[in-house]
């Protein structure tokens, strides 16, 4: 645990920072506190049904979204004779393709709310005489709570023949029980950087860092070391305090929710093709808030100022922003206003007096505080790093401060409240009241005064609008089709667990279908043209990706054909991968498209591709 003593005062850094939009690169957006750890499960059973199989696909088709499980009849009934769900889906871990000495998890899942708390799954490996894995247990998984048997590296494949295997799945006591069928690759087929790959570590003054070799991290090591210096310094004189023991900082090669997580330690994702458009810089410094910040005490720390808090004191959420006059976009419009993107069509300055129109997605407080991560995120991260920023303009840092460490939990409500007992909206009521003399009601209604105060641009409310819709996509594409990194029920197995066991296919392997890599390049294109402000473009791609998104969820047989903008990625994916190279950014301008990719190793190339009547042609490696 991180001990923690105040040096000085400076209040004077916390206003200049968030008012001169510090300019970082973007970010991601947001952490989430680890409220649970797959843990390591037990034993044992039967009763058949054969549903899918699990391949990588060597032609470009594409993978549809399996049907799983069709229950067995008769259905279920629990001792209760409540009837048990009748259809489970099993997610199997490391991504993708599976080899010959994999540790492999299981997640299985009831499709459907039912009564298994009583129950466990048993797994037989190949058959009545195969080895029994441990007993999963049914249990939360994640922030969302997810109820599933969460078995974590139960199955060991080292030594086992490559090729098609069995597993007989079972609720037990009394099933269902269906089999999975799973192929194995040869070992010797393993994708770099593994066998190689180990986990590595490097301490710094501020931090332990833990990443793994082979990988984007390791090749920018002293950079990442550098900014994590940089990052824990701005956090530590913002919050006034001084490291004494180092943050755990581990960095994944792939996405993992919106970039970043925090609990014992802080994960953050660090990779060439990141869809998910977060930079380093701001999401350590959020992280390193909430590090800080849960080292200063406070019996409660509600989740909303907690993360608001965080927000503020990076000076933005998604990049370096305005907190209150975006947070001015969420209000409803008024009469006579104007359309943002009209707006910008039309004057795309301040003093036009034009009034634009808010997006009327402001989420009233007493809802959003005992609900936060369940609430749209975007909008309720904006709204609490708003409302901190203008409680801190309002009474001071000091006074704001006292009141934050200064929250307990209520249970019982008093007579003349609407708040519910041992609720977040009461606790937070009940220390507004002893520390300014006022309630959450009316500190909302002085926060919307003040927010109807703010100017709103049309810039201003398009960048809200079109971020929002960026990071629906991104959870959209998630759980369509990179569900292990759902931020909701993101595969997080225990950090030191896996350094212990050297287990690093489960960060390192990834979803790296052909739809993988177009849908991943086109989301990260859209979230650079948001950071440039070219808000046109990027709606163009965002309407492409949701319609090849809509096409997969219908199971269409051709779903980059659903969009000109799809097509025209899906085609230079292809010929990108023709070449022998895997794509990382793609800059796409009407016939040339300026290309990053990397090889088989860590070096990364520009190129450029033209498209000629054939299709897409690389002309040559940029700059020569
Ligand atoms: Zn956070």
């Amino acid at each position: 645990m991180l001990r923690v003593t105040r040096i000085s005062e400076n209040i004077a850094i916390i206003a200049v920072m968030h008012r001169l939009l510090v300019v970082f690169v973007f970010l991601l957006v947001a952490c989430q506190t680890l409220v649970h750890q797959p843990s390591t499960p037990s034993s044992p059973v039967v009763g058949t049904h054969t549903p899918a199989v699990l391949q990588p696909s060597s032609t470009p088709s594409f993978i549809p979204i399996p049907e799983r499980n069709t229950p067995i009849s008769p259905p279920l009934t629990a001792a209760s004779g409540q009837p048990i769900a009748d259809t489970f889906t099993v997610n199997f871990h490391p991504d993708g393709a599976l080899y010959v000495g994999d540790l492999i998890s299981l997640e299985v899942i009831p499709l459907a709310e039912s009564s298994l708390e009583d129950r466990s799954v048993r797994v037989q490996v190949d058959g009545p005489d195969g080895v029994i894995l441990p007993e999963g247990e049914f249990a939360p998984y994640g922030i969302g709570g997810r109820f599933q048997a969460t078995m974590l590296w139960v199955w060991d494949t080292s030594g086992l023949e490559a090729g098609e295997h069995s597993l007989t799945v079972s609720i037990v006591p009394d099933g269902p029980t269906w089999t999975e069928t799973l192929s194995l690759l040869p070992q010797e087929g393993v994708p770099l950087p593994e066998p190689g790959s180990r986990w590595a570590q490097e301490e710094s003054e501020c931090c332990l860092v833990y990443y793994i070799t082979g990988t984007p991290a390791e090749r920018d090591l002293e950079w990442l070391l550098e900014m994590l210096e940089e990052q824990v310094d701005k956090a530590n004189r913002l919050l006034e305090v001084e490291l004494e023991q180092p943050i755990i900082v581990t960095f994944l090669p792939r996405v993992m929710g919106h970039g970043g997580f925090a609990g014992d330690e802080i994960s953050v994702a660090y990779l060439d093709r990141n869809y998910a458009g977060s930079s380093e810089e701001i999401i350590l410094h959020h992280e390193f808030v909430h590090a800080l910040d849960s080292d200063l005490g406070g019996e409660l720390r509600p989740t909303m100022l907690v993360e608001g808090l965080a927000v503020y004191l990076t000076g933005g959420h998604f990049k370096p922003e305005p907190l209150m006059s975006r947070a001015a976009a969420l209000l409803p419009p008024v009469e006579g206003c104007v359309e943002p993107s009209d707006g910008v069509r039309i004057s795309g300055d301040i003093n036009s007096g034009v009034e634009i129109c808010g997006l009327d997605w402001y989420l009233p407080l007493t809802l959003l505080v005992d609900d936060f991560y369940f609430s749209q995120h975007e909008i309720g991260y904006l709204q609490a790093g708003a409302l901190v920023e203008f409680m801190v303009d309002t009474w001071g840092w000091d006074a704001f401060s006292d009141f934050y460490r200064d929250i307990h939990p209520q249970a019982e409500s008093p007579e003349d409240s609407q708040l519910e007992g041992g609720t977040q909206a009461l606790a937070i009521d009940t220390a507004l009241w002893d520390h300014f003399g006022l309630t959450l009601q009316e500190l909302e209604g002085s926060f919307l005064e003040a927010l109807e105060g703010e100017s709103l641009t049309p810039v201003l409310a398009e960048d809200v609008r079109l971020s929002v819709t960026f990071y629906e996509a991104v959870r959209r594409y998630q759980e369509l089709l990179d569900s292990s990194a759902y931020f909701m029920t993101a595969w997080l197995p225990n950090g030191d667990q896996m350094r212990e066991r050297g287990i690093v296919a489960d960060y390192l392997r990834r979803p790296l279908e052909t739809e993988n890599l177009v849908l991943e390049t086109m989301l990260a294109a859209a979230e650079v043209n948001l950071r440039a402000g070219d808000y046109k473009r990027m709606e163009e791609l965002l309407i492409a990706i949701n319609a090849v998104l809509d096409a997969f969820s219908s199971s269409d047989a051709d779903p980059f054909a659903s969009h000109p903008i799809g097509s025209d990625y899906f085609h230079l994916v292809e010929a990108i991968l023709a070449a022998g190279y895997q794509p990382e950014e793609i800059r796409l301008e009407k016939n040339k498209a300026r290309v990053r990719v990397s090889t088989s190793g860590l070096e990364l190339l520009e190129l450029n591709f033209y498209r000629e009547r054939v299709g897409w042609v690389l002309m040559h490696q940029a700059g020569n």
